[in-house]
């Protein structure tokens, strides 16, 4: 197995920011910053598949789109920022000023914290397990969570996700990654012909402000039925309340009502390149995010990049669970695990010449 560990950059306060490489016998990479537990490249068949920045000052103060990070410790959004919790009101920061609510775990969030870390070897395959204790009334969530998210890249090109977090107090926890996959290779061209199928029968519509209304609803007859692969752009083109309030593809799609068994949630496939990205997951949704609001930006390797440069697929229980019964519990209590699973497979079909 091979893993290589080098200084990737310097923090303004002197901190050095270390980038964590693995790399299998087919050449594939991922590297992983310390720094958010950012996913911060990811080459396939010499394409870099995913968006990320070439200096940590753009992570740290250009990130308002959580480019490649692990978010936490609730994904996505809680309505104005409140939930109860056995009995007692919580009020968490509603950082997401422009909507008034809570977004992917407030002002710092686990995006914006150093993670420690180690080389590990899960079944002969490289991998490097990120750790960090979140202490109780962090961000105003009750508990102090150790947390740990490991990274592992198989001989058969997966990267897998797996996600680890104990509480002292009960709490309520969500995490995902937060990677912008282009599989055209990040080389400038949008994702708006890259093919999505999703294996989802509903998604949980939102309001004007993306919080879920807490109903279901059947894809069947709207443009986010993508259980028929379709060009991510016919999505964004389609005619429908959802697609307009998110301005494209922001979503979370229904994968299971609960959490459980690996499932195939979803795969997308580029003809320029050939690559054809599958996800798997354990987990029951799967927000789905066409980089609707990504700001121009140059990234990696100068690479300038605007709406629609990537797509993000965060498996997660459902945005704004806490809040909604009829949705799985994203509640973790003081003598349980969280465990949770996600496999992003890559493989290369035939491409255009
Ligand atoms: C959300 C988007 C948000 C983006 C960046 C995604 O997970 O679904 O609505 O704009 O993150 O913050």
């Amino acid at each position: 197995m091979s893993v290589f560990i080098k200084k990737f950059d310097t923090m303004k306060d002197g901190r050095d920011v270390q980038l964590v490489t693995l790399r299998n016998e087919a050449g594939t990479e991922v590297s992983v910053l310390d720094y958010g537990a950012t996913l911060h490249s990811f080459v396939f068949n010499g394409q870099d598949i995913i968006l990320g920045y070439d200096c940590i000052d753009d992570y740290v103060h250009a990130n308002g789109s959580y480019i490649g990070a692990t978010v936490g410790r609730v994904a996505n959004r809680i309505a104005k920022g409140k939930f109860t919790l056995n009995g007692q009101d919580y009020q968490v920061a509603c950082n997401e000023v422009s909507r008034g609510g809570h977004l992917h775990g407030g002002m710092v969030g686990f995006d914006k914290r150093f993670w420690d870390f180690s080389v590990v070897e899960e079944d002969k395959a490289p991998a490097v397990k990120f750790t960090l204790v979140s202490p109780d009334g962090e961000e105003n969530y009750p508990g102090t969570l150790h947390v740990s998210v490991t990274f592992t890249l198989t001989a058969d090109n997966t990267l897998e996700l797996k996600y680890h977090a104990t509480t002292d107090k009960d709490t309520i926890i969500n995490l995902t990654n937060h990677s912008y996959f282009n599989l055209n290779g990040c080389n400038g061209q949008n994702i708006l012909d890259t093919e999505l199928c999703i294996h989802a029968d509903e998604i949980t519509p939102v309001d004007e402000v993306l919080i879920p209304t807490g109903e279901y609803m059947p894809v069947e007859n709207t443009p986010l039925d993508l259980r028929v692969a379709k060009p991510i752009g016919s999505v964004i083109a389609g005619d429908h309340p959802q697609v307009a309030i998110a301005g494209g593809i922001d979503h979370n799609f229904v994968l299971a009502h609960e959490s459980g068994e690996m499932r195939e949630a979803c795969w997308a496939y580029s003809a320029h390149t050939g690559i054809r990205l599958t996800c798997s997951t354990d987990l029951p949704g799967l927000q789905v995010y066409s980089g609707n609001f990504l700001e121009e930006k140059s990234g990696k390797n100068g690479m300038a990049w605007g709406h629609h440069q990537g797509f993000c697929l965060e498996t997660q229980v459902f945005p704004d669970a806490i809040n909604h019964d009829n949705f799985p519990s994203i509640c973790l209590r003081a003598d349980e695990e969280y465990n949770s699973c996600t496999r992003f497979h890559v493989e290369c079909r035939s491409a255009k010449a």
